[in-house]
């Protein structure tokens, strides 16, 4: 399997990193060694020193797809959950400034968080009517609302799917909300969806 993650697609995370607002979603791809196994602590590589985390909805592909119709992207996935897209920002930084493609600061290993259980689509009415959140320490520090994507989750499967065709099991990442800030050893962070917890990860 692999992970599709899109950047870029909440204006104010846009704003608070200073990017420009893209035409078309950024996409990248992070391979299935990214995925931290449940309940593994997050070990963070000696690689970069200023790792962000990233909280985004998480979307599980139920079939093979290829050019798949934004009225029929639907059908390609039952269930949501929630992630964090782990970054290593200063490395990501001397990449995009020298032009150079970004795997290495996001698509290392246990760069992806991923809760262990999703939940069906069909326990929400609205997809794009989803509040999510992320505590570090306790503390919320990122919250989200689907409403706010620049892309919506059914023009997503299309896009990436004119590129990427997608597997049973694949996972889009859709992209974070403002807020992101550093990872520190120690700290813990916990995902919810509404009031629900979705994962509890610890830094080491
Ligand atoms: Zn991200």
């Amino acid at each position: 399997m692999k992970i599709i993650c899109v950047g870029r697609n909440y204006a104010k995370h846009i704003s608070e990193l200073q990017n420009e607002k893209p035409a078309e979603p950024v996409l990248f791809i992070k391979p299935d060694t990214a995925i931290l196994p449940n309940r593994n602590p997050l070990v963070l590589p000696d690689f970069a020193q200023d790792f962000h985390y990233e909280v985004e909805v998480v979307i599980k592909i139920n079939k093979l797809g290829k050019y798949i119709d934004t009225n029929f992207a639907h059908r390609y996935y039952d269930e949501i959950g929630l992630g964090i897209d782990v970054t290593a920002r200063d490395l990501q930084s001397r990449l995009k400034a020298k032009g150079l493609p970004w795997e290495k600061a996001k698509a290392f290993d246990n760069s992806a968080v991923v809760c262990r259980e999703f939940l069906p689509k069909t326990n929400f009415s609205d997809l794009q009517d989803i509040h999510f959140s992320l505590k570090k320490n306790g503390i919320t520090v990122q919250q989200g609302h689907t409403a706010e994507m620049l892309w919506q989750i059914d023009e997503l499967v299309s896009y990436i799917s004119q590129f990427f065709t997608l597997k049973k099991g694949d996972l889009i990442f859709t992209g974070t909300p403002a807020g992101v800030g550093k990872m520190q050893i120690d700290d813990v962070f916990t995902g919810y969806i509404e009031n629900r917890e979705m994962f509890r990860v610890k830094v080491k």
